[in-house]
């Protein structure tokens, strides 16, 4: 059983003191131990982004793929060694920007990864323009007289779209957060966690007391069935999103990998793949 000192990289975290994503880190790396996952049976893709850096700080397995594709890339490793633990995470412009196209088709597909984006509604890394989630009227260094786009709604998006799992939390509430990671882990297909993460350095619109006077903890409310795809859906359209929870889970659908003919138990990474020599030679003999 893994402990948190062990989790922990010994590289400095490159973040802007108060940034969200220290939370998220946090929850992350909490969610690991309360499973008991040992950090050689966990990897983490990680997008481009300041939150693309978490990877960074978490002793495991850790890949920086270009911007937008960590939903691919997890995936691929996901059905090449099912055995692992595999979580994806990056920001909001990462995902829900260049990166929607691989969202939409995780979603539909169902592979069994956990899906962590650290939405800040602002691009940080490149010093504050808008993203994809930013509020109409946010007024950015890309836009000064106020964001002109309506935003991208993850949560309705991904309910319409089929999702299995989705969940929202806050960075600032840990331990909600870490149990939610942990849900959606233990989840047996493609699960969402949108985490809120303020950027405290470039969006002074969304910020930790502007969240913690409008979120709705559904955790907290008994009569909330997570298990009714239309009440979810309801709920997050009446709320604007400004939820935290479980949002949906879906019990029934199977995995990606459940419906693949011939996908077998073991890992494929540990599969004999090489070709007999006999067939080898059929083979060649064909060509000539
Ligand atoms: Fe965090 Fe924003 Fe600083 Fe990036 S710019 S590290 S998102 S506070
Ligand atoms: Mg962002």
């Amino acid at each position: 059983m893994p402990t948190l000192a062990e989790l922990k990289t010994n590289a400095e975290p490159w973040w802007c003191p108060g940034c969200g994503d220290f939370g998220v880190l946090r929850a992350l790396q909490t969610a690991l131990v309360n499973l008991g996952l040992e950090p050689h049976k966990v990897a983490i893709i990680a997008g481009i982004g300041c939150s693309g850096k978490i990877g960074n700080y978490i002793n495991c397995y850790n890949f920086h793929v270009v911007h937008g594709r960590t939903l691919p890339v997890a995936t691929g490793l996901k059905l090449a060694n099912r055995d692992l633990t595999v979580i994806a995470a990056g920001g909001d412009g990462d995902g829900f920007a260049i990166g929607m196209g691989h969202f939409m088709h995780a979603v539909r597909r169902n592979p069994d990864i956990t899906y962590i984006v650290m939405d800040n509604h602002v691009y940080g890394l490149t010093k504050g323009q808008v993203s994809p989630t930013s509020d109409k009227g946010m007024k950015t260094k890309s836009q000064p007289e106020g964001n002109f786009e309506r935003p991208v709604k993850p949560l309705q998006v991904a309910l319409a779209a089929g999702a299995t799992f989705v969940a929202q939390g806050f960075s600032s509430n840990v331990k909600q957060l870490a149990n939610l990671i942990a849900k959606g882990i233990q989840h047996k297909g493609f699960a969402l966690i949108n985490a809120i993460s303020p950027c405290v350095t470039y969006n002074r619109i969304n910020t930790y007391d502007w969240y913690r006077k409008v979120l709705v903890n559904l955790d907290e409310d008994p009569s909330y069935n997570p298990h009714d795809r239309q009440l979810a859906l309801q709920t997050v359209i009446e709320h604007d999103e400004l939820v935290t929870g479980l949002i949906y889970q879906d019990l029934e659908t199977t995995s990606l990998e459940a419906g693949i003919p011939g996908y077998r138990e073991e890992p494929i990474v540990e599969q004999q793949l090489e070709l007999p020599e006999e067939d080898f030679a059929k083979l060649v003999s064909s060509f000539r």
